[in-house]
């Protein structure tokens, strides 16, 4: 029985690892790096703590606030900056 108890605490300690190394991995993806100076900054930061560059912009279609290095809006789809 022993035995039993062994390899469900490596099963769940290997899960445990698997969370761990995710919860990292999304950390580093809500980076985003300065236009300006490429200073990496975190996500939420509204100016580049390097040089001051502003780093989000509304979408100018649903006025939320976006990274100006994204391409496309996460909120509505919309290819950001072309007001055509
Ligand atoms: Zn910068
Ligand atoms: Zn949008």
């Amino acid at each position: 029985m022993p035995t039993l108890i062994c390899v469900i605490l490596s099963i769940l300690i290997y899960f445990v690892m698997v969370e761990h190394i995710k919860g990292n991995n999304e950390k580093l993806e809500e980076s985003v790096t300065c236009s300006k100076c490429n200073h990496e900054a975190h996500n939420s930061f509204e100016f580049c703590p390097e040089c001051n560059e502003k780093l989000k912009e509304a979408c100018h279609a649903c006025q939320k606030e976006i990274h100006r290095n994204w391409r496309y809006c996460p909120y509505c789809g919309d290819v950001k900056g072309v007001e055509e």
